[in-house]
């Protein structure tokens, strides 16, 4: 098996993200034209923002490295069913 590009996730939805928002966040198409999610940080307060690793992308505290909180994007999405 040959190491793939990790399909990222909608920041919003958790489906297959298709592009980036202006902050970097990936986004369906669906999402393309929301305004960028802002998720704060519930060990310290501060802003989360979305970086990408090894493993794809997730959100990371922007405390960091003080705070090292940190969600996987598909954590953080509004399930507001079908
Ligand atoms: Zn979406
Ligand atoms: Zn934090």
């Amino acid at each position: 098996m040959s190491p793939e590009t990790q399909m990222s996730k909608c920041v919003f939805c958790g489906e297959n993200a298709t592009r980036k928002n202006s902050n970097g966040q990936p986004v369906c198409n669906e999402h393309m034209r929301e305004d960028p999610k802002s998720v704060a940080c519930p060990e310290c307060g501060l802003p989360m923002k979305i970086k990408e690793g090894r493993y794809g992308f997730f959100w990371g505290c922007e405390g960091y490295p003080k705070c090292k909180q940190t969600f996987q994007v598909e954590a953080v999405v509004e399930k507001d069913g079908d």
